[in-house]
């Protein structure tokens, strides 16, 4: 039994994740290019595996990768991933103790004109994807694991977790030791002015404190 069963629901007409039998960054990177698992692998520029330390002790998990990081190949280098930059260090988490990724490895959207809009994977999507992500936490075997906004958390921990109710509070799971959520750092992107922009950027660095605390006095 592995950590998802209950959640996977791919269509059998599709060939499974090549995920590799003995994942290390370099394999799984190669790999996850020749993925067929779900349609999302046609749009996109390339598949996005997580990186970090390869035995972080904080895994974080956001949605999927963006314009920027499906363009250049790295997670959270657009600017949602400043906006996690900034968090951290706000939250006195350094860089080299996280290991970044995301529950879906290609980028989802829709063109308008020259832009691509991001657009939510479906949950078959993200269900396909998920032996990747069994496959990262398995390597790095974080001690704790912060899922960014609701796509990552109702995937990994249900769908009747919510962000607001549920942020920053530990919740119940074998991902790791511990495991809370948070809010997309995206969603901070689109707050409507500066002050709700600024109490949203407080509730992140507040819900990183307590995981960065929760590190410290293990
Ligand atoms: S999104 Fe995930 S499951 Fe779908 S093709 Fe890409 S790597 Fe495979």
């Amino acid at each position: 039994m592995s950590l998802f069963d209950d959640r996977r629901f791919a269509p059998e007409d599709r060939p499974p994740p090549p995920v590799p039998q003995r994942p290390t960054p370099a394999k799984m990177r190669e790999a996850v290019q020749g993925c067929r698992a779900c349609d999302l692998w046609e749009g996109a520029t390339q598949a996005v595996m997580g990186e970090g330390a390869r035995h972080a002790p904080l895994m974080l998990v956001g949605e999927q990768p963006g314009d920027r990081e499906d363009i250049e190949g790295h997670p959270f280098v657009g600017p949602a991933g400043k906006v996690l930059d900034r968090g951290l260090e706000q939250a006195g988490i350094d860089h080299d103790r996280v290991y970044i990724t995301n529950v879906v490895k290609h980028f989802r959207y829709r063109a308008r004109g020259k832009r691509r809009i991001h657009q939510k994977p479906d949950r078959w999507q993200v269900s396909a994807c998920l032996p990747w992500l069994e496959a990262e936490i398995a390597m790095v075997h974080p001690d704790a694991l912060v899922c960014l906004g609701a796509t990552a958390a109702q995937a990994l921990l249900g769908s009747q977790v919510r962000i607001g109710r549920d942020r920053g509070r530990p919740m119940p799971s074998e991902l790791a030791e511990h495991v809370t959520v948070t809010a997309h750092p995206s969603s901070i992107l689109r707050a409507e002015d500066d002050r709700d922009r600024q109490e949203a950027m407080a509730q992140l660095v507040a819900d990183l404190r307590n995981v960065a605390a929760w590190l410290s006095a293990r």
